[in-house]
């Protein structure tokens, strides 16, 4: 059930970015969403220049390389190498580090929906940097500038800001969402959009261990599978499944909330974008699919606002918050949900 509005919000925010995306530093809040306001800043990147050449070398290992892991998978799973462990680990490793990201670095420290203890949220982190999406507090700072320019020209993954007329424009705005701006130089000011999270020592610490994240996301699978299957083989078919298969398969997953659900599904709420509600994307993405509320009620801790829009992180943070593990959950109040319906 959603809550009832609980009235104004006590917003303690001095960071207009934060307070325009109803971010909550201290205090509590009901979850308004406030329209996206544009105060004065510093120039900001538009994404147009492409990153430096050290930054677009280790993307593009983590977008090419994978696919030919699956290619791997798939050769020696017809010469008979393969184990059910390895399926096991790749769905398993897929919805843990999927959680990592959208209760983690999405809900929790990006949106700040809701408040946990530090070893919980620290846990989500080191889940959500395995899934080798850039490292927590780029992450967030770049998702916040999404949300401030969202489908405008600053927006540093919109399928239609800038895009070219004709179906060529299309196919060119839909990669240029779903991989292309990768490899553009975005440079969101971090300053600007994470404040909170750069004063924060343990965010830094497991935003620096990034790498060692990484690492750690390839080297669980390997260890298991070559344990459970005592064999090289087992480890090697481990590290490929529930680590680089896995990768692969979040990844674009991950992208399509960018890229398809900014173009396919419905729009049942007004959010001043082009972001949709994605029922296939919704069941991928672990409930992040349901775009179109998120970009309507960004601090709601669930996105999947209806009884039948499946959201699994939702489930997840409802049971934290049952057991007494998770504080302040932000959901919208009945009367904005109705002002905002389309
Ligand atoms: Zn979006
Ligand atoms: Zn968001």
């Amino acid at each position: 059930m959603l809550q009832p509005s609980l009235g104004e919000p006590q917003l303690t925010i001095e960071n207009p970015v934060l307070a325009a995306l109803d971010i909550v530093v201290a205090g509590e809040a009901e979850c308004a969403t406030p329209a996206r306001r544009h105060e004065p800043h510093a120039v900001e990147d538009s994404g147009s220049r492409l990153a430096p050449l050290h930054v677009r070398l280790a993307t593009g290992a983590a977008v090419v390389l994978p696919p030919f892991g699956l290619l791997a998978v798939m050769v020696l799973a017809w010469g008979g190498w393969f184990h059910w462990v390895d399926l096991a680990l790749m769905g398993s490793m897929y919805v843990l580090t999927g959680l990592g990201v959208t209760i983690g670095y999405h809900r929790l420290y990006t949106h700040k929906s809701f408040a946990t203890r530090g070893p919980i949220a620290v846990f989500f982190a080191i889940c959500g940097s395995m899934a080798v999406q850039g490292p927590l507090i780029w992450w967030c700072a770049t998702h916040r500038k999404h949300h401030q320019h969202s489908d405008e020209e600053l927006d540093p993954h919109s399928p239609h800001a800038g895009r070219a007329p004709g179906v060529g424009g299309a196919i060119k705005g839909f990669l240029h969402a779903h991989i292309g701006w990768l490899f553009a130089d975005i440079t969101p000011d971090m300053k600007r959009y994470v404040p909170d999270l750069l004063a924060d020592r343990t965010t830094l610490l497991i935003s620096n261990a990034f790498p060692i994240l990484v690492a750690l996301g390839l080297v669980i699978p390997a260890v298991i599978g070559g344990l459970v299957t005592m064999s090289w083989m087992g480890a090697l078919l481990g590290f490929l499944w529930g680590g680089v298969v896995r990768m692969f398969l979040l990844h674009h997953v991950t992208w399509s909330v960018n890229s398809v659900c900014h173009i396919w599904g419905a729009k049942d709420y007004a959010s001043g974008d082009e972001s949709r509600n994605n029922p296939v994307m919704g069941i991928l993405a672990l409930g992040e699919g349901w775009h179109n509320n998120h970009h309507a009620f960004p601090a709601s801790a669930r996105h999947g606002l209806k009884w039948w829009q499946f959201d699994l992180s939702w489930v997840i943070i409802r049971s934290l918050e049952k057991i007494g593990l998770a504080k302040k959950v932000r959901l919208p109040g009945l009367e904005r949900l109705a002002t905002k319906r389309v």
